[in-house]
């Protein structure tokens, strides 16, 4: 035998039935997108190299080690899998003058990369959803993009499982202001920092503060906060956010630890958190990046998104024990002798026309073990080919879910259409 080759570590096939619960989550995505205006966009996987270097930052988790970068052996060019979207849709946007006539309400999902060490919660590839809303200043599109999370996890079942957290990271100037005595801080507390914070100490501060490492939770705690260091202009922004998640009712918790792993975030940033993951605990993150567009190349224009990571909420929806509709067919049809294929298949085919779902068995077999995969298909109906029937122009309809007394019907083919009303039909409620 050949030796047997794997998937790749840290990237995952999706197989059947648990491709089902993906589907039925990107459905819910696709439907909750189109309430709110956003609209679909789809950039390559492949990216040249600079365009994440320069929008996500040098001194990040993700460029210094994450990425799947490669020189293109035909040409040279550096490129890299994508280990995040929101740089390129900002490029994509440029690229195709979008904004050009106002602000650009998007949405996306796919496969991001990141060379992580794989972990419940954690791959190297993974999927994400994320949604950016281009060319607008908040904080009224800033609670939108918040509110749409809630909404997708109640639509998911997931309302109670995650809990919102916001914080406010300020412009630039008043970063460096809390930079400098973030620095000065923790160099006074030297002997306490263990070597990512020795290393992220003059290039990233900041990031020292997002420290899993619970021997150093004290010495973050008693840090200079950021918050401390807003102006009117910033906390103006950040109260407005507040007050319009208040208006909708939606309880968030202010963390003023909380900092993104990518630099180009400013003012409002936010992160849904749960506490049922372990470790991986934020299953959708976001913010704004006013500073992004012009940053890659185009005219000035404030932004804010989130991206979720599906993985995650995948595994979410599982803890709850929820079991999605499995898409199973109406109505699984058998055949009495296989000669009576060609009338079979194509009855099924004018069935699928007028919108039913219809698995037709194929491979042969007893009627026995054809009606065995029948019900095995979840399927309500049993449609039965039989020759006697279709001499007649009709087939045979089983219930499948009425017990095993249940009576064949013969029904007509002709109009297509009252065969196609019967399988529509939904059990019985039970009373
Ligand atoms: P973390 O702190 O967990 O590494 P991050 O800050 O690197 O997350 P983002 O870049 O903000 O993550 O990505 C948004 C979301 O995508 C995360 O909140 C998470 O749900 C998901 N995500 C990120 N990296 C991975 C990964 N390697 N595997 C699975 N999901 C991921
Ligand atoms: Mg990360």
């Amino acid at each position: 035998m050949a030796e047997r080759l794997g998937a790749v570590k840290g990237m995952n096939d999706i197989v059947p039935p648990k491709s089902a619960v993906w589907e039925w989550f990107e459905a819910q995505v696709r439907e909750l997108m189109h309430s709110y205006g956003y609209r679909n966009i789809r950039t390559p996987i492949v990216e040249y190299t600079p365009l994440f270097v320069r929008s996500i930052g040098e001194v990040t988790d993700i460029v210094e080690k994450e990425m799947y970068s490669f020189t293109d052996a035909l040409n040279g060019e550096e490129l890299t899998l994508r280990p995040e979207n929101t740089a390129a849709v900002v490029r994509a946007c440029i690229e195709h003058s979008l904004l050009y006539d106002g602000g650009k309400r998007l949405w996306y999902t796919g496969p991001m990369f990141r060379h992580e060490r794989p972990q419940r919660g954690r791959y190297r590839q993974f999927h994400q959803v994320g949604a950016e809303a281009l060319g607008f200043s908040g904080p009224d599109v800033d609670a939108e993009l918040i509110l749409m999370a809630r909404q997708l996890w109640n639509r998911l079942g997931l309302a109670e499982c995650v809990a919102l957290e916001i914080n406010c990271l300020g412009q630039p100037a008043e970063r460096a202001r809390h930079r400098t005595d973030l620095i000065a801080y923790l160099q006074g507390h030297a002997d306490q920092l263990d070597d990512d914070a020795r290393r992220r100490l003059h290039t990233n501060p900041l990031r020292v503060l997002d420290t899993k490492n619970p021997q150093m939770q004290s010495l973050v705690e008693q840090a200079p906060r950021l918050i401390d260091y807003l102006g009117e202009e910033s906390l103006a922004h950040f109260n407005g956010v507040q007050d319009l998640l208040r208006a909708a009712g939606q309880p968030f918790r202010i963390n003023p630890r909380l900092v993104r792993g990518l630099d180009y975030y400013n003012l409002t940033v936010f992160e849904w958190v749960t506490d049922r993951l372990g470790a991986q605990a934020t299953v959708c993150a976001g913010g704004r990046y006013d500073g992004l567009i012009e940053q890659i190349g185009g005219k000035p224009a404030p932004a804010c998104g989130w991206a979720l990571g599906m993985e995650r909420v995948i595994e979410l929806i599982a803890e709850t024990g929820r079991q999605p509709p499995e898409g199973a067919p109406q109505a699984y049809a058998v055949l009495s002798n296989p000669a009576l294929m060609p009338r079979a298949m194509t009855v099924c085919e004018a069935l699928r026309g007028t919108g039913v779902r219809v698995q037709l068995h194929v491979g042969g077999g007893s009627m026995k073990s054809q009606m065995k995969k029948a019900d095995a298909s979840g399927a309500r109906w049993a449609l039965v080919f039989g020759e006697q029937e279709l001499e007649s122009g009709a087939v045979g309809v089983k219930d499948l879910r009425a017990g095993d007394g249940a009576q064949q019907r013969v029904i007509a083919l002709d109009p297509i259409e009252s065969l196609a009303g019967a399988l529509a039909e939904t059990p019985p409620q039970d009373a």
